[in-house]
């Protein structure tokens, strides 16, 4: 299917971007989500799963780098890592470049995103696909993590926000299962939202992840597509000293791996909040 049209975002009320479609590659409902692909002139091609944005070629990685490198150069040894949603593969392939994890497993519940994905966005996620420590499950993010028997070091949620199939990985009880497969010493990051326009979901998944994890705060990652201000990353886990790795030892574990975003000393800023976040990170 081709034709110039626009295409509007609406996830937030009374707001939105609109995206000029060069080419509609293509518009369906999978079962899970209205998926919609285009190509923009801007931002290359752009997923939307259910009038959301979720990636586009042009700055894909500067939000996959934050969500994967933040944790794993970190961690001391991720060598376990479990990725909930994530259909387009762009995270795996960042996480890939780690050779200290042996192990992937990711958990999509929309196998079409996953086929889309690899279809029209090899120019990044190729590398997934042939490596053998990557192995994908097609299931409910939430009803594996309360079912597995499995343990993992890190653990990144890059979900849909918070509405249809992503609701379900917001919610406290979904928070105790990943405390309950995370293992001693472990990271969990998710993908928490824009707090700027989105201040109530932000509180809510904040509290559900302190009144589980205890130790839990946020980093900032700003992503062009996802508009409204800085992003935030949720951090929780039972080692506070995970946030005071200091530049040195994050440049070592990062050594061999290109990144065009992410930097130790960017790693460590990104952990500073403006006030009014801090400010709803204390009421949650
Ligand atoms: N970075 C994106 C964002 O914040 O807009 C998210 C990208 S990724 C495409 C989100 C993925 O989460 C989708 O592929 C969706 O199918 C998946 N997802 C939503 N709910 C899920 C669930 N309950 N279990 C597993 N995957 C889920």
């Amino acid at each position: 299917m081709s034709g110039r049209k626009t295409i509007s975002e609406t996830l937030h009320d009374g707001v939105g971007m609109v995206f000029d479609a060069e080419d509609v590659l293509y518009e369906e409902g999978t079962g899970h989500h209205q998926l919609t692909l285009i190509r923009n002139p801007v931002f290359g091609k752009v997923l939307v799963l259910d009038g959301a944005v979720q990636v586009t070629s042009r700055d894909e990685f500067i939000y996959h780098e934050m969500l994967a490198h933040v944790p794993l150069a970190a961690h001391e040894s991720p060598a376990d890592v479990l990725i909930i949603g994530g259909g387009d593969c762009g995270l795996a392939e960042e996480v890939l470049k780690h050779r200290r994890v042996g192990t992937l497993t990711q958990v999509e519940i929309d196998a079409s995103v996953l086929d889309f994905s690899r279809e029209h966005f090899a120019d990044f996620n190729a590398p997934v696909f042939d490596d053998p420590r990557f192995r994908v499950e097609i299931a409910d993010g939430a009803v594996f993590a309360a079912e597995t028997d499995r343990r993992f070091d890190v653990i990144l949620v890059d979900s849909t926000d918070p509405t249809g199939p992503g609701a379900v990985l917001f919610t406290t009880e979904f928070y105790g299962s990943l405390k309950r497969i995370l293992r001693p010493g472990g990271i969990v990051v998710s993908q928490n939202g824009v707090p700027f326009l989105q201040p109530d979901e932000f509180s809510k998944a904040m509290k559900g992840l302190s009144s589980v994890f205890g130790t839990a705060t946020c980093y900032l990652v700003s992503v062009p597509t996802y508009f409204g201000g800085h992003m935030t990353l949720g951090w929780s886990t039972d080692n506070p000293a995970s946030l005071a790795v200091s530049e040195e030892t994050l440049a070592e574990r990062m050594s061999g791996i290109e990144t065009r975003y992410y930097t130790p000393a960017h790693h460590r800023a990104a952990f500073a909040l403006p006030r009014f976040i801090e400010t709803l990170l204390e009421n949650a």
